[in-house]
């Protein structure tokens, strides 16, 4: 249900942007009676999913999920059931926001810029690591959890643990925010990057190139001295180090704050202990 509800709180497509996936839907015969892609698409194909279904190919090579999830979300739920071929297809377009596919007809290139968002259960009953609930062996949670290499765990910027919702919780009559207002808050950030990266060519946080972390990154001396603990504990790449730092800047941008406070990198930072804490 989470998943479902991101479309909504990023920012409306530009012209360009529904363009641009209309083309997509045009060339797999899935546009509208509109003739336009006005909403962001939320893509979840089942994880029986061939890893040409989610690249794209075929004998007249068509997109693929990755590709109609263009501008939008793809979702894969239960994560670890998709076949590893077809899980790792998804580093590449990750990186470059395009996918190219080389068959022996000629090479193709769709686009491929799509927000990533999955769903799984640590082991196959679900309950790890509720040893009173799970009866996995190490080995059948090292095996599932296995499914999910490093390099791809690296590229996704947040992951989090959610527990089970409990009864108080599910009775309580607590307004919860609009996704409308999560929206407007998504949108001033976007406003502050916009501002930030003018005539750059950079587009989002996310994107900021390794040369200029230090520009559009800034900590000072005790946050630097924090995050090389943080690196050195958790074993992180520089990818994995570069991503927290850009994940604290928007989280920065959406207090709308100028700098990047402790409590923003201590909250980027909690994103990524899930990989220490299930995967080693
Ligand atoms: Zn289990």
């Amino acid at each position: 249900m989470t998943a479902r509800r991101i479309p909504g709180i990023l920012p409306p497509m530009t012209q360009q942007e529904q363009l641009e996936l209309s083309k997509i839907y045009s060339v797999c015969g899935m546009l509208p009676g509109s003739g336009l892609m006005e909403e962001r698409p939320f893509r979840s194909p089942h994880h029986t999913i061939s890893p040409g279904g989610l690249a794209g190919g075929g004998s007249v090579p068509k997109p693929g999920e990755v590709s109609l999830a263009h501008k939008g979300v793809l979702f894969l739920d239960e994560l670890p059931e998709f076949k590893k071929t077809a899980l790792e297809i998804l580093r590449q377009p990750m990186e470059d926001k395009q996918i190219q596919l080389v068959r022996h007809l000629g090479n193709y290139t769709y686009p491929a810029d799509f927000m990533l968002v999955a769903a799984m259960n640590p082991c196959k009953c679900g309950y790890y690591p509720d040893r009173t609930l799970c009866n996995c062996s190490k080995d059948s949670i090292k095996r599932y959890m296995g499914k999910i290499s490093k390099p791809l765990l690296d590229r996704i910027d947040i992951c989090v643990e959610t527990s089970q919702v409990t009864y108080e919780d599910l009775m309580s009559a607590k307004e919860n925010e609009s996704s409308a207002i999560i929206r407007q808050r998504v949108m001033m950030s976007l406003e502050r990057q916009k501002k930030r990266f003018e005539g750059t060519g950079i587009s989002y946080n996310s994107r900021i190139p390794a040369k200029y972390m230090e520009k559009y990154c800034k900590i000072n001396e005790k946050q630097q001295k924090f995050m090389k603990e943080i690196y050195e504990s958790c074993q992180l790449s520089a990818r994995g180090y570069h991503k927290i730092l850009k994940t604290a800047r928007t989280i920065a941008d959406l207090e709308d704050s100028g700098e990047i406070l402790n409590r923003h990198l201590n909250e980027a930072v909690c994103y990524r202990a899930i990989d220490t804490k299930y995967w080693e």
